[in-house]
């Protein structure tokens, strides 16, 4: 699942090929853009913002895309041979040498004025401007609401997705249902840090510190099976809240034994 890392490192691919380069073709594959063309415009900057991607490109305009569960961003020479399927391709650009192509991107849109239109996120976790008192203050200005919902709540913090959310929580022995006001914000903001910092160049993402496949996370995707600590089978569940939260990309994990 795309996370902040993720996009981070999707920002960092298009920026060495794309950067101060001039566009010779683009392509939007969406309804609304269907006519758009950027063709002449050079790529001033590509950067993430928490889970956000923006490829800045002049006049204030940015594109503007989200990879939300599935999307993913692939930069090589022009002529090389995609390797997923071209119907799910949102958007295509093209330098005089290299194709970035988003497929299947969540968002895809042209923004105007980015940074403001972006200005609602919390501090982003792997961003230049990094304010981990912010977060903090932030995330505790709320301390009934369950610690497993703040952690993924993009106006408080940018970046954690449901991942490092259950990672976080496991690794601070926190269950994810238990009150902001009743954890140690500090600690778990700075770990958060720490998580998105240290995979932000991995190639396979891990909190365990292990990158074969299956032991990777402590708890995430490993419903009922045994805790890597304690033995006791990985709960799976929701921690529902009427704003979107319960679909199937937010199942929760935790180990009922280690996180209290
Ligand atoms: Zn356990």
């Amino acid at each position: 699942m795309p996370e902040g890392d993720t996009v981070y490192q999707a920002a960092a691919r298009i920026r060495r090929a794309f950067e101060q380069k001039t566009l010779e073709y683009t392509q939007f594959r969406v309804p609304r853009y269907a006519t758009t063309d950027l063709a002449g415009r050079t790529v001033e900057s590509v950067r993430s913002i928490g889970k956000h991607l923006l490829i800045d490109v002049g006049d204030d305009l940015a594109i503007h895309s989200h990879l939300k569960m599935e999307g993913a961003w692939h930069v090589h020479r022009i002529g090389t041979r995609w390797r997923k399927p071209a119907y799910t391709a949102r958007i295509v650009l093209r330098t005089d040498a290299a194709e970035a192509v988003g497929f299947d991107l969540g968002t895809t849109e042209m923004l105007a004025a980015p940074d403001a239109a972006l200005a609602y996120l919390g501090p982003d976790l792997l961003g230049p401007g990094w304010d981990a008192d912010r977060a903090v203050a932030l995330i505790s200005a709320d301390p009934a609401r369950p610690i497993g919902l703040a952690l993924l709540d993009q106006h408080l913090m940018a970046g954690v997705g449901n991942v490092f959310r259950c990672e976080a929580c496991f690794l601070r022995g926190v269950d994810p249902r238990r009150s902001v006001g009743d954890v140690d914000i500090p600690a778990m903001v700075d770990l958060c840090h720490r998580l998105l910092q240290a995979n932000r160049t991995n190639r396979v993402r891990t909190t365990t510190g292990v990158t074969v496949s299956g032991r990777r996370y402590h708890v995430y995707g490993r419903g009922g099976r045994p805790c890597f600590r304690c033995g006791t089978p990985v709960s799976r569940n929701f921690l529902g809240e009427p704003d979107g939260f319960s679909d199937t990309d937010r199942v929760l994990y935790h180990c009922t034994t280690c996180q209290t």
